[in-house]
This record gives C-alpha cells, structure tokens and sequence, in this order.
C-alpha cells in the first residue's frame, strides 16, 4: 500500500536555512488527493524528507522530487503546537510521524555560564549560518583564545570558522554579518576541550583531517596526552584506528619541510586538550565577561570507548575570553500527549513506532538522539517508513475509515490567517538567495529574517 504524504515544516527555519533543502532548485508546487491512508511528517530536515521519499517511492532520490511529487504537499512556516495542534494532526490523518529534530542542547550546568563570552554551540553554528532565532547573538570576538567543550564534529565546526582565513570564508554560503564579524575576529588560539582521552574524542576523521589542513593554522597539542595510545591501537576498530593515527601524526610526528614552513608562517593554533571538565566559567572584575575556565583534571575508569572520566582534586585554569559549549544537542518534547523520555530526551519507539502510541511514529534525532552522520539518519528514517508501511500492510495501523488529510489541515490554517509556505514559494527562497550569492561570489547569501523569506516567498 502506498501513502500519501503531507512534510510540514515545523519551524520557521526550514525556510531556506537548512543545508539540504537549500540544495533544492526549480519546479512547482504539488498537492495532495485525500484518497487513500494519509500521513503527515512534522518536520522537513533530512529526516523528514527521508522519511517522506521511502513512504512515496523508494527509487526518488533527491528531496527536491519528493516535495514534487503529486502524493506530497509541503507546508512550510507551520508550527506544531501553536498553528495547529497534534490532536488535530492525528485526526486529519491515519498516521503522523515526529521528524522534528533536536532543538535544544545540553548545557555545562556550571557557575558562570551566563556570563557574556559563553554560547552553545548550536547558538553560535545558527549565528554563522543565518538561522533568524540566533542574528542576535553577534559575539564578541575579541579575545585571543576561545574554548571550545566537547570534542564532536560540531566542536571542530566551529573551531574551523573561528579559524579559517577570512578569503576562505568568502566562498562559503555564511552570512554577511558572521564574515564581518570573523574578519575583524581578533581569536587565534582554540582549544578543543574534551572529558576524556585521545582514544575517545567524538569528531570523525574527515573532520579533524580538515582542521589539520586548515591554511594558517598550526596544531598545539601535548605529547605527554598520548602516552601509551599507540599501543593501545592494536585492540580498536579501523575507522578509530585510523582517526587516533591522525592525532598521532599531528601531536608526535616531526613535520616534513613543507609542513613544518606552513607551520612556522602560522598566525594561528588550535589544539586538543584531554581528560578537563569544566568546573566554574571565571569573570573579569567587572563581573560581566568570561575571563577563564576552571577545569578539574579527570583520569579515565576502564578503556576503549566506555571508558569514564573520572574528576581528580586537581584543578586548572585556562584564560580564554569566549566559552563554546558544544556537549550536544537535545531533543524537546512537543505535547503532553506525545510519550517522551527525557532521561534520553528522545521519544520512545521500537523502529521508530511509538511506544504504546499507535499512528505515531518517530524518526531522525528524536528517534535515536543525536548521533551519527547523514547515512545515519537516512537508513534509520527509511527503517521508521518500512515500519509504518508494514504497519499498513498488516492491519496494525487502521487505514480502512477516509481520512481528510490535508484539506482538513487546510481549512483550520484558513481559518486561523495562516498561510503556510508551499514548495515553488520555498524555490523563490532559494532562488533569490542563490542569485544574491552569485553576485558576490558565493553560493548563496542567506535572507535574515522570516520576513524578508516571506516577502520574497509571495512576491
Ligand atoms: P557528539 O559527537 O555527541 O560530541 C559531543 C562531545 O561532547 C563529545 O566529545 C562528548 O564527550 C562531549 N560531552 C558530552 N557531554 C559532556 C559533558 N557533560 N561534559 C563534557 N563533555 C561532554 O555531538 P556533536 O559534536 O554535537 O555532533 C552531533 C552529531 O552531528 C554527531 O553525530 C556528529 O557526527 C554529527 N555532525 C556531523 C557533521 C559532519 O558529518 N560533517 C558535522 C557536524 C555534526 P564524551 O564522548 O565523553 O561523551
């Protein structure tokens, strides 16, 4: 049995903000018949959009051909909870699945993080990536060393842009005020700070091989931090072997001429600190302003990638005028009536079925928390859609009674002066953004606000 499919975009930054539904270009908007089951996916990030293309047809292989097909609708600017409740979702269709991601993030929970100089990493990585909830921020880069905490692909994300010359910034899609504000960015040192050892750090190899190549950069590492790694290398697994190899080289081996002159004309470093959990952000006199960290040194419990950072009664400080807390995301709940579990801050699902929910399925990050790469995501939201479409196959989810769908959905947004963004107002987004971007020679320069998306979505 084949679904018909409604990706509503929850929040108003899937206009336009995300990297994959910016890839999207040309074509029209699609509509929907109510013949037949009706599901609706809250959301429209990859999740979302993977979920969608399994439950249409397997063989579509771009997002743009899912949100074009006549058996998808896309509504954009739709928030769940406050445009239109998950009680009237469920009603208008057989089957509704959560894709709405990780919106919140973990935090340090430690004296101090409120003071100015401290963000999260998602904060800041909206900052520089024209998400309109985080123009504000504009941080104060001033200083000359920024800590970043945790020791993810985020964390080296965002230790790259706070790194990277500003000629090389220019060719990306960040925003206007992000590069002003990098170019007069007076940060030259970061320190990636992690709770355990060398043999745990959380980033992949692509990742941290660019931060090694980063033109006008030089790694600051300690070599007594990876005493005893290369033998330990024998027991791991490949893709760990391979990345601890890389950290290796970089701590411990005398660079080639070549590097060794990159490294001499270095204004700038960036390095890996092991076994430090924060303890207290420290103030300037003034009492406003990050002016160091307080660490407690740990020592590991066990080995391998469950070992456990334990704190010692050893302490130190590090001076540093910019704190990035980049610990991970969080997912949040999105109604009372929606099983949550905030031990894991995901909802409870066996393949993505909700738990004890019949009709709701889950998939993405609020599936499996937040965790692994692209691929990750795709394999596990066609898994949600396997679920469901088996669900249908087999009578577990009752698809027999008419659903309304969409024009249900419709008619309440009507009613209420909303008008969702369709698709062709989405390609207006991106087209815009692309042709501004080309003229200043980057591929794109990102609309800042809902409104301006607006305007140019219904010009
Ligand atoms: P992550 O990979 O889970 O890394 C989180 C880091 O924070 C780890 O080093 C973790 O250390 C540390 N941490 C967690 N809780 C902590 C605490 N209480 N105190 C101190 N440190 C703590 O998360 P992420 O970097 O936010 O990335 C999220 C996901 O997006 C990952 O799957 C990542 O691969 C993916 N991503 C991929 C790309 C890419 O493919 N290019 C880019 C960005 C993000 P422990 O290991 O000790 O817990």
């Amino acid at each position: 049995m084949r679904a018909r499919t409604l990706l509503s975009g929850l929040k108003v930054w899937n206009l336009g903000k995300n990297t994959w539904v910016n890839r999207l270009s040309n074509g029209v908007s699609s509509s929907v018949s109510t013949h037949g089951p009706q599901v609706c996916v809250v959301g429209s990030g990859p999740a979302g959009f993977y979920t969608a293309q399994h439950l249409i047809k397997n063989v579509i292989n771009t997002f743009t051909q899912t949100a074009k097909q006549s058996r998808c609708a896309f509504y954009g600017n739709v928030n769940v909870g406050k445009d239109i409740s998950m009680e009237e979702l469920r009603q208008a269709y057989h089957a509704v699945v959560l894709s709405y991601g990780a919106e919140g993030n973990r935090t340090m929970g430690v004296p101090g993080e409120h003071l100015d100089g401290v963000y999260s990493a998602k904060d800041f990585v909206g900052w520089y990536n024209g998400l309109p909830s985080c123009r504000q921020l504009s941080p104060d880069l001033s200083c000359d060393t920024a800590v970043i905490l945790g020791q993810g692909n985020v964390a080296l994300d965002v230790a790259r842009i706070l790194l990277a010359p500003v000629q090389m910034l220019k060719k990306t899609d960040i925003t206007a005020p992000a590069l002003e504000a990098l170019a007069e960015s007076r940060v030259s040192r970061v320190l990636i700070v992690g709770r355990r050892g060398p043999l745990q750090v959380a980033c992949t190899i692509k990742e941290l091989r660019e931060m090694v190549n980063l033109p006008g950069t030089k790694p600051e590492m300690v070599a007594a931090d990876f005493e005893g790694i290369a033998e330990a290398l024998k027991d791991v697994a490949r893709p760990r072997k391979r990345l601890t190899e890389l950290l290796l080289k970089t701590a411990l081996e005398p660079p080639g001429e070549k590097e060794q002159q990159r490294r001499n004309s270095a204004r700038r470093s960036w390095g890996f600190l092991f076994c430090r959990s924060p303890l207290e952000v420290l103030p300037d006199p003034s009492g406003t302003r990050t002016a160091a960290l307080r660490l407690a040194v740990n020592k590991l419990e066990g080995s391998g990638e469950g070992a456990r950072a334990v704190l010692t009664t050893e302490e130190e400080v590090v001076p540093c005028g910019l704190v990035i807390s980049s610990i991970g995301y969080k997912s949040l709940p999105i109604d009372p009536a929606v099983p949550f579990d905030p031990s894991k801050a995901i909802i409870p699902n066996d393949m993505g079925r909700v738990t004890q929910a019949p009709g709701l399925y889950v998939s993405g990050w609020l599936k499996t928390g937040p965790t692994g790469v692209i691929a990750t995501t795709m394999n596990s939201s066609f898994d949600t859609a396997r679920s469901l479409l088996e669900d249908m196959g087999s009578g577990a989810l009752d698809v027999s009674t008419r659903k309304p769908g969409s024009d249900s959905i419709q008619a309440l947004l009507d009613q209420r002066g909303i008008k969702p963004v369709t698709f062709s107002d989405w390609e207006k987004i991106d087209q815009v953004e692309s042709r501004r971007g080309e003229a200043v020679g980057k591929p794109r320069e990102k609309l800042l606000t809902v409104e301006e998306m607006l305007e140019v979505s219904r010009a």
